[in-house]
């Protein structure tokens, strides 16, 4: 299957080659004849799989003959990031319509916003707090509102974005197309889902499971040695663009600051940047300024760096989502990416869940040097899982009749100081 057979016009398709699109990703090709049609959808895939195309496409075809003054197309995002992203897909996609489009998100003034919005626009991508506000101001008017679109709907829902969007859904014609994408469905979703769409397509791409071109491996290791373990990592292994994942800002923070310390080209993404800095980071990694970016997970959500080999899981995942969300960040679009867990004993319930949702084990990965040296292995250590090879990173085990044991964070001990 090919691009020039859903119907685009010429200059569509012609951005699409631009773009070196030569063939639709699955979610491409099964939503977008649908998409052509007008049909409602529901589309249950992960970033990566080239869903923003998706619904970018029939969209543009849809309205481009309108281009004018008023708002055509809304697309709700949970997050900045996300927002500029989908953004810039329109512009490079819609390249050869007039089709207009802005983005409308906190954390900036809303004077630009507003000056965009009088100039007219066709598309309007938002995040729900600040087009309330604008909302609210009236200076915006969703009444010519025909195609809906909400992106990361599982986001959404997590952030308690739903009262928000249901005011928002008040003020958008009952008569229109609407599209709601989701990586996962829980239950909250599924009902909010109900109320959106009208008959709708369901379609399914690598549901809640990380793209097959994704290589996982864990590494034990006690707290106090991740960021050696990360060093090392970096200075041994080919890790061209890497991202890498801490529980809290402060430490996204602090692990950036001890990169650059050590030589390292590296930046951070956390809530507590301003939008200018959070830019400022996203665009240094973008462009290659910076090769290593340590981010939270709400504020990696749905970046979309084209060619990042690693993501590190410094920090586990709270949840099996999360997981398949961070590691998406690489192995995107039919490219291969390695996706790398610290893991110590306190996560071996959360990696035993992971484990169950890819349907196999994470090959357990042993750092040479490193593990020569390890000592003082607590023969308290219980491998986390089964593998042959996990064991082969631990010491082997000694016998501690009379001895007092150890505390468990110490049972991976590489022999390394922590910074
Ligand atoms: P998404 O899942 O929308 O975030 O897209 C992931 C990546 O795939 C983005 O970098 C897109 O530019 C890229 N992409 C989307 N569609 C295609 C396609 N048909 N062929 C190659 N790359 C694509």
């Amino acid at each position: 299957m090919n691009f020039t057979e859903f119907g685009f016009t010429p200059s569509i398709v012609a951005a699409i080659k631009q773009c070196g699109y030569s063939t639709p990703t699955d979610i491409q090709q099964q939503a977008m004849p649908h998409l052509m049609q007008g049909r409602d959808l529901l589309g249950l895939a992960q970033t990566g799989t080239g869903k923003t195309a998706a619904f970018v496409l029939p969209t543009l075809q849809h309205i481009a003959g309108e281009a004018g003054k008023k708002v055509k197309a809304l697309i709700l995002t949970p997050t900045r990031e996300l927002s500029e992203q989908v953004h810039e897909n329109i512009q490079l996609l819609g390249q050869g319509t007039r089709l207009k489009s802005c983005t409308l998100y906190g954390g900036v003034s809303k004077a630009g916003q507003i000056q965009k919005l009088r100039q007219g626009v066709d598309i309007v991508v938002a995040c729900p707090g600040r087009l309330l506000d604008h909302l609210n101001s009236k200076t915006v008017d969703l009444s010519s509102v025909e195609i809906l679109i909400l992106d990361e709907a599982d986001q959404m829902c997590d952030k308690g974005f739903l009262p928000d969007i249901r005011r928002i859904l008040k003020l958008v014609p009952r008569q229109r197309q609407s599209m709601v994408f989701s990586a996962t469905m829980p239950t909250e979703i599924r009902r909010f889902v109900e109320e959106i769409l009208t008959d709708p397509v369901t379609i399914r791409v690598n549901h809640e499971k990380p793209t097959a071109t994704i290589k996982h491996a864990l590494f034990q290791v006690a707290q106090g040695q991740k960021t050696a373990l990360l060093k090392h990592i970096l200075q041994n292994e080919k890790m061209t663009t890497t991202l890498v994942f801490t529980r809290t800002k402060h430490k996204a923070k602090n692990l950036a600051r001890q990169l650059q310390q050590f030589g390292f080209k590296a930046t951070s993404l956390q809530g507590n940047l301003s939008q200018n800095q959070r830019k400022k980071a996203m665009d240094g990694f973008r462009t290659g300024a910076f090769n290593i970016m340590v981010a939270t997970d709400i504020a990696a959500r749905g970046i979309d760096v084209s060619g990042i080999s690693h993501v590190v899981n410094y920090d586990v995942p709270d949840t099996v989502e999360t997981y398949t969300h961070r590691v998406g960040r690489t192995g995107r679009a039919e490219q291969t990416g390695d996706a790398y867990t610290f893991a110590t004993h306190e996560d071996a319930k959360m990696i035993l869940s992971v484990e169950r949702r890819l349907g196999k084990n994470i090959p357990r990965k042993t750092v040479g040097a490193l593990n020569n040296k390890a000592r003082n292995v607590s023969t308290a250590a219980t491998p986390i899982g089964t593998d042959e090879k996990t064991r082969s990173t631990s010491a082997p085990r000694r016998k501690t009749q009379g001895k007092p044991r150890k505390q468990r964070s110490s049972s991976f001990d590489f022999g390394f100081s922590a910074s």
